[in-house]
């Protein structure tokens, strides 16, 4: 039409649709998943909007989305009546990619060989529906305004946006509305079986009815649309379990853990977290926070109320209030006592069902740790509060072995032994061969050996463990004490009566280059080595540090 104006699109969006139309990803079943999110979201946003103004729901619409297929014009549309977008927002929101993590994940999509692979595995919101479409037509009302707008773009280099008409504007209330025209092979999503199977697997948590309105006989809902975590754990199978966590993480992955419980007293909420069981790529990004939901009495609020502290923020779910005002703005997010109270008894709920798992499930532990260890490690100098319990989770590469627990290590304590010892270094290999670890191999001391960049944050604490405390064997003087070496005829403890002279030589030797020479209990076969002040800090976990901020 005349007033139609052609926008470019941001050059990261062009990239991506590149990247999708020509991605040779065969599971393009996930384009349904994403746009009927989006419908999810718009009527979350629709009734959250609705609290402070409820002018908007006047009409007495309720909250849907409806997906209808046309053989005839071979398009597949998918309607909600959700909060829709004004002009603004269909060029802000269909024209750029706001989230970091979608930019993030597209860094990674051109340095990998395996990208198509990536877009299965993480969903990439609406341009996915470029798979499957070569035009799109998405036509929106925002809620309460007298405008429609639509937007439409065969993917490539940008879209038109222009004012709808007439025709738009009677068929469209509230709400959005888009129109799939499907590429060739992509038709069977026209079949009613495929659309109900595709809904049925991703989608049948969706809280709003999923309406299928077929060419012939009656429209009917095709998912359940349960809070499931409202319903009692007696009546739920694990597969309902894992498909809630695909829909509601955005997950392709199982679940490692699963917790589901009602609190009562003071407070009511239901609770339905999960554990993923394979990494995100932005789990290290700085803006990557938790993205726990919360919703009152069934009405999502906000997924950024930070419910869990960072170090749990690869946790995914709902938690869901009885008794928290609807209207909560910003300001009460942060400083509502009773949202405190509910932080902290969840914070140590997800805490103290991780433990149990490391007991109960030891390889669904595993899959936890190996994926998120260096995130809850941070945790231990975080959360004081439940540093102890922290440390009794995480597991360690040792000398004695993999995935040891530091309650397994106090357990095999040596005689007379005080102190848990630990190595930092880059690599297990190198740390093997450090002689730092002569003295307590000698004694069949076990030693943490210690690779990841937080384990600088945490080791640098003075920690201690059920009491004994954990001490570095690359700092300061190490004394073994009384324990016992394994072959007593080597014992190196009886002081050499020349060690006096060869100190003082190499000490005049060296000069200020060192702050001391001193014997040693820590070597048995190496002549000498270099360590760090008790005080200073430690030259391995300074090494690892820089590696951090690299
Ligand atoms: P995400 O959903 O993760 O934000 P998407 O690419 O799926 O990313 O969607 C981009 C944005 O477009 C959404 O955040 C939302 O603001 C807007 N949007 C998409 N679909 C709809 C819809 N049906 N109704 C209202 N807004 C929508
Ligand atoms: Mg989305």
């Amino acid at each position: 039409t005349a007033d139609a104006v052609s926008q470019p699109f941001q050059a990261e969006v062009a990239e991506l649709l590149h990247l999708m139309v020509h991605s040779v990803y065969s599971e393009t079943d996930i384009f349904l998943r994403e746009l009927i999110s989006n419908a999810s979201d718009a009527c979350d946003k629709l009734r959250y909007e609705a609290i402070a103004n409820p002018a908007l729901i006047a009409d007495g619409a309720p909250p849907e989305i409806r997906i209808v297929p046309d053989k005839k014009a071979d398009t597949l549309s998918v309607v909600d009546t959700g909060i829709g977008m004004d002009r603004q927002e269909l060029i802000d929101h269909l024209g750029t990619i706001a989230r970091s993590g979608t930019k993030s994940f597209l860094a990674r999509l051109t340095e990998a060989k395996d990208g198509a692979g990536l877009i299965g595995q993480f969903g990439v919101g609406f341009y996915s529906a470029f798979m499957v479409a070569d035009r799109i037509v998405v036509t929106s009302r925002r809620a309460g305004a007298g405008e429609v707008w639509t937007w439409t773009s065969s993917g490539g280099s940008g879209f038109e946006i222009a004012p709808g008409s007439e025709e738009d504007a009677k068929r469209i209330a509230r709400g959005t509305e888009i129109v799939l025209h499907l590429k060739p092979d992509a038709k069977k999503y026209l079949e009613t079986h495929e659309i109900e199977r595709i809904v049925r697997a991703y989608s049948d948590n969706i809280q709003f009815p999923i309406q299928l309105v077929p060419e012939e006989g009656e429209p009917s809902q095709i998912n359940s649309a349960s809070a499931l975590w409202q319903r009692s754990k007696s009546e739920l199978k694990p597969e309902d379990y894992a498909t809630a966590y695909k829909q509601i993480a955005h997950a392709f992955d199982e679940p490692a853990m699963t917790l589901h419980y009602r609190a009562e007293g003071r407070y009511s909420y239901a609770v339905l977290l999960f554990a993923p069981s394979t990494k995100p790529f932005d789990l290290f990004e700085p803006e990557r926070k938790g993205r726990v939901k919360l919703y009152v009495r069934r009405v999502f609020i906000t997924d950024d109320a930070d419910l869990l502290p960072a170090y749990l923020r690869f946790v995914r779910g709902v938690v869901d209030s009885e008794d928290l005002p609807l209207n909560l703005s910003r300001e009460m997010l942060q400083n509502n006592p009773q949202l405190a109270q509910i932080r902290k008894a969840v914070t140590g709920r997800v805490v103290s069902e991780l433990e149990a798992l490391g007991d109960k499930e030891p390889e669904n532990f595993a899959k936890i740790w190996e994926a998120f260890g260096p995130v809850i490690k941070e945790g231990i100098y975080e959360d004081f509060e439940r540093r102890e319990k922290l440390l009794a989770l995480s597991r360690f590469t040792t000398t004695a072995g993999e995935k040891r627990s530091l309650k397994q290590y106090i357990a095999d304590l040596k005689p007379n032994q005080t102190e848990v010892y630990f190595l930092a270094g880059d690599s297990i290999e190198r740390l093997k061969s450090n002689p730092k670890l002569e003295s307590a191999a000698a004694r069949g001391i076990e030693v943490l050996l210690l690779t990841d960049p937080v384990d600088a944050f945490w080791t640098s604490a003075a920690l201690d463990f059920e009491g004994k405390p954990l001490k570095s064997l690359s700092q300061g003087d190490i004394d073994f004490g009384l324990v016992p070496l394994l072959d007593e005829h080597k014992d190196e403890t009886k002081p050499d009566a020349d060690e006096a002279s060869i100190i003082a030589v190499i000490k005049a030797t060296l000069g200020e280059r060192v702050s001391d020479v001193r014997a040693s209990q820590r070597l048995t076969s190496s002549a000498s080595c270099l360590v760090a002040g008790s005080h200073g800090p430690d030259r391995e976990l300074e090494r690892l540090l820089a590696r951090q901020n690299r």
